[in-house]
């Protein structure tokens, strides 16, 4: 069984499911079942409704699960376990306060050496403290495990002190009720971020206590840099799922990027589908892997590429499968949804209206912009000008250069001056694909485009 163990306590970060990906690919390949687990064991920090955030995440992406479980629901096993474990002598209660524990860590902080919790604290405080803790006694010996992404891990001898298993308030931690659900749920291989690396040996440790012998991969994925190479952090945009959504990437490319990122791939463009049939976690490199958005809008652009021209129409909020023709056409210059959707509607857009608000905003528009408004008079004249020809004619058939020549007979303007005209009253924008590559498209919608 593999697993994927969000928290709800925040929004899903562009890590959290890049370890998804990878933990569905693997049950697939392996035909294993694919345990979404919420763990929602800090109750202070769980968030009302983030669990069905992650789900309808989840499922926009592609990842569905064969079973659902709420960490929450098993707390009166965990704390069997916990007895149990109390019972053998192998966890104790812990009588030690904020306050003593804080005062040793200033202690050993002012001798420069490491906090060690001592099992010989444990009852100094029984008397005065009726919330005791459970903790589970530490490792006597080193431990170590083999890691498929970063090859053998050690931890000496007194790294592994003793560490609470449940809380003041019976609650288990996050390392006990993980543990202890990784165990009831057979879970055999772990994929997750390396920022759980130190809690391996607390979770094997757990193990070996409740005589649970099962081996367990594990697989620590290397943190992600922001594109500046710092670690990325809530801060970065790029972190947030919900905020690549927002900015137009599909969930096809960012699945994409997300199993390209720091690995050796076959080929650069897929879908989680077929990435199935390859995928190697051995294969993800051990360094932090860099964020790029750029790479991010090249796959973007592969992926709307591969989709048929009338969903993408019907992506954009338009019925017929040409203006999905249309907007192929502008992945020349437009990247994401949102980019490509900016260039669609602006052709269909009252361009009266556009060159009102270009000349309102005039001191912070950009210099295509301003090349717009340098030509207002003409703007006005030529779509006099086309307007008369379409009554005249039907150009739903006409090639470009039909079309251009009669416009500039009719209209008596030459180079820039008709140019940049015909170009923002056909588009809506100074600059963009050749015209002579649209107008097989535009010209079934002259009327709607040149109306004033
Ligand atoms: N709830 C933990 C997290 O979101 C899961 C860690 C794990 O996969 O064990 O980081």
């Amino acid at each position: 069984m593999l697993r994927f163990a969000p928290s709800p306590t925040g929004d899903m970060h562009t890590g959290n499911l890049r370890a998804a990906v990878f933990n569905y690919i693997l049950a697939k390949q392996r035909g294993e079942k694919f345990l979404l687990r919420i763990e929602d064991t800090d109750m202070q920090r769980n968030i009302e409704g983030k669990d069905k955030d992650i789900m309808f995440l989840l499922n926009l992406f592609g990842i569905t699960w064969d079973n659902l479980v709420y960490q929450s629901n098993n707390f009166p096993r965990h704390r069997q376990f916990a007895e149990y474990l109390i019972s053998k002598g192998d966890a104790f209660y812990c009588y030690c306060t904020k306050e003593f524990l804080e005062n040793k860590r200033e202690e050993a902080k002012a001798r420069h050496e490491a906090f060690r919790y001592e099992d010989s604290w444990a009852e100094l405080e029984k008397e005065s403290n009726p919330k005791p803790v459970v903790r589970l006694r530490g490792s006597q010996n080193a431990m170590k495990f083999t890691d498929c992404i970063k090859g053998e891990i050690e931890f000496a001898p007194n790294e592994i002190d003793s560490f609470v298993i449940l809380k003041e308030d019976g609650i288990p931690t996050y390392n006990f009720a993980c543990a202890v659900d990784d165990m009831l749920y057979d879970v055999d291989f772990i994929v997750r971020g390396e920022d759980h690396v130190s809690n391996t040996p607390k979770q094997m440790l757990i193990h070996k206590n409740l005589n649970y012998d099962k081996e367990i991969k594990f697989a620590h994925l290397p943190i992600l840099l922001n594109d500046e190479g710092k670690k990325m952090s809530k801060r970065d945009n790029a972190s947030s799922v919900q905020w690549l959504l927002d900015s137009g990437f599909l969930p096809q490319a960012i699945v994409n990027y997300l199993i390209l990122m720091g690995n050796k791939t076959p080929c650069e463009v897929f879908t989680l589908q077929e990435s199935l049939d390859w995928f190697d976690i051995g294969k993800i490199a051990k360094a932090p892997a860099r964020f790029d958005i750029d790479k991010l809008k090249f796959l973007n652009r592969e992926h709307f590429k591969r989709f048929n021209e009338q969903d993408l129409a019907v992506l954009l909020g338009y019925k017929d499968s040409s203006i999905g023709a249309l907007a192929k056409i502008y992945l020349q210059e437009a990247s994401t949804l949102n980019e490509i959707r900016e260039k669609v509607d602006r052709i269909f857009a009252n361009k009266a209206l556009v060159l009102a608000q270009l000349s309102l905003q005039n001191q912070e528009i950009e210099s295509q912009e301003q090349e717009i408004l340098e030509f207002k008079a003409e703007i006005e004249q030529l779509q006099k000008v086309l307007l008369e020809m379409l009554e005249e004619k039907d150009f739903t058939r006409s090639d470009f250069n039909d079309f251009k020549q009669q416009a500039m007979e009719r209209s008596a303007f030459k180079g820039k001056k008709f140019f940049k005209p015909l170009r923002f009253l056909l588009t809506g924008f100074a600059h963009g694909p050749e015209l002579s590559d649209l107008f097989p498209i535009l010209r079934l919608y002259l009327k709607d485009i040149l109306r004033s």
